[in-house]
C-alpha cells in the first residue's frame, strides 16, 4: 500500500534533500485534482523562502541536435565538481498526442544515476501552458531541495521555447552546422531569445562546417536588438558526444549570471519574471473559472453553436458570456 506522505513530511523531504520525496512532491504539483492544488499552493508557500537561489538554465533545440547528450555532458561535469544539477523537460508535443519527443526516464541514464543530479522526465498530459505553468514550480521545489543549478530542457516547437525564455535566468540555444535556412528567417525568433547560440556536432567531419555555421550565427546575431547593454550573446562550437566545448560554454554562462548580478539585471530580470507568472496564474484561473461555472455552461453551448454557424461573430458571443460571467458571488 502506498501511503501518502503528509505536507510536513514533503516539507522535510524536500529541505533534507529526499529525492523519492521531491518526487512525490511533483506529482502533488502536477495533479488537477483541486484539493492537491490546494495542498501543492500550501507546501510551495512553505519551501518558497528556500528556493530562488539556483542558476536556471533553458536548452533549446530541434529533435535530434543533441540536446540530451549534451545535457549529460554538462550535467556529469557540474556533479563532478559537486554541483547539483536538476533536470526538467517541457515538451509540447506530450500534451495531445502523447507521443514524447523529448523521450522519458530512459535519456541521460548516467546523469540519472548520480547522487547529485535529479532527472526528471516531461509530464505526459496536460495543457502545454499547464506543464509550463508546472515547470516553474517544479524548478522552485527543486531549488528548495538545494539543486543549484536547474536545466530547463525544451524542443524547438511552438510556444514552448518562448514559455521557458520567460522563466529561466539563461536561454540556450543548440543548433546545427548546415542548417542554412534556418536563417532565411524561421529561426528568426528564438535567435532573439538566445542568450548563447551553440553549434553542436562540431567534432569529425562537422568541425570545418561548425566553423562557418559559426560566423554566420554571429553575424545574424549581430543584427538582432540587444537583451542586455552588459551581454552580447556568443555563439560557441562543442562537441557534446566529446564533451568537447561544454566547459568553456559553463564558464561563459557563469559569466553572464556575474555580469547581470553586478548591474542589477539579475534581479530585475527575476522580478519581471515574477510579476508576468502571477498574470499568467490570473489568466489560467479566469479560464478556468469561466469553463468550469455551471451557470454559464448552456449559454456557452447554445452560443458556440451560432458562432460556428456563422450567424453570431465570435466577439458578440465573448462580450455576452463576459458580461454574464460574475465569479464568486
Ligand atoms: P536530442 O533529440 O536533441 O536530445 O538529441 P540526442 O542527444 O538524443 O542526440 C541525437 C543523435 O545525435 C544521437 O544519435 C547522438 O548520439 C548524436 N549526437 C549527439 N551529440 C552529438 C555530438 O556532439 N556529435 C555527434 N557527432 N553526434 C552527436
Amino acid at each position: 500500500m502506498i501511503v501518502r506522505p503528509t505536507l510536513a513530511q514533503l516539507e522535510a523531504g524536500i529541505v533534507a534533500g529526499d529525492r523519492a520525496l521531491l518526487a512525490r512532491a511533483i506529482t502533488l504539483i502536477e495533479s488537477t485534482r483541486p484539493a492537491d492544488q490546494a495542498a501543492a499552493r500550501e507546501l510551495l508557500e512553505r519551501v518558497l523562502p528556500r528556493s530562488g537561489s539556483a542558476l536556471r538554465v533553458g536548452i533549446t533545440g530541434v529533435p535530434g541536435v543533441g540536446k540530451s547528450t549534451f545535457i549529460e555532458a554538462l550535467g556529469k561535469r557540474l556533479t563532478a565538481r559537486g554541483t547539483k544539477v536538476a533536470v526538467l523537460a517541457v515538451d509540447p508535443s506530450s500534451t495531445r498526442s502523447g507521443g514524447a519527443i523529448l523521450g522519458d526516464k530512459t535519456r541521460m541514464h548516467e546523469l540519472a544515476r548520480d547522487p547529485l543530479a535529479f532527472v526528471r522526465p516531461s509530464p505526459s498530459r496536460g495543457s502545454l501552458g499547464g506543464v509550463a505553468r508546472r515547470t516553474r514550480e517544479v524548478m522552485l521545489l527543486c531549488e528548495a531541495a538545494g539543486y543549484e543549478v536547474v536545466l530547463v530542457e525544451t524542443v524547438g516547437v511552438g510556444q514552448s521555447e518562448t514559455m521557458v525564455a520567460g522563466m529561466v535566468d539563461f536561454f540556450l540555444v543548440l543548433m546545427l552546422a548546415n542548417a542554412g535556412d534556418e536563417l532565411q528567417g524561421i529561426k528568426r525568433g528564438i535567435l532573439e531569445l538566445a542568450d548563447m547560440v551553440v553549434i553542436n556536432k562540431a567534432d569529425g567531419d562537422h568541425v570545418q562546417a561548425a566553423r562557418e555555421a559559426r560566423v554566420e550565427y554571429a553575424r545574424a546575431l549581430h543584427l538582432m536588438p540587444q537583451k542586455s547593454p552588459s551581454w552580447t550573446p556568443p555563439v560557441l562550437t562543442c562537441s557534446g558526444l566529446r564533451d568537447e566545448g561544454v566547459a568553456e560554454i559553463w564558464a561563459a554562462i557563469e559569466d553572464y549570471r556575474a555580469r547581470l548580478d553586478a548591474s542589477g539585471e539579475w534581479q530585475t530580470q527575476r522580478a519581471g519574471q515574477r510579476v508576468d507568472a502571477m498574470w499568467r496564474s490570473i489568466e489560467w484561473g479566469l479560464i478556468e473559472a469561466f469553463r468550469g461555472d455551471p451557470e454559464l455552461r448552456e449559454r456557452v453551448a447554445a452560443l458556440e453553436q451560432q458562432v460556428r454557424a456563422g450567424t453570431l461573430a465570435p466577439d458578440h458571443a465573448a462580450h455576452e458570456l463576459l458580461e454574464r460571467f460574475h465569479p464568486h458571488r
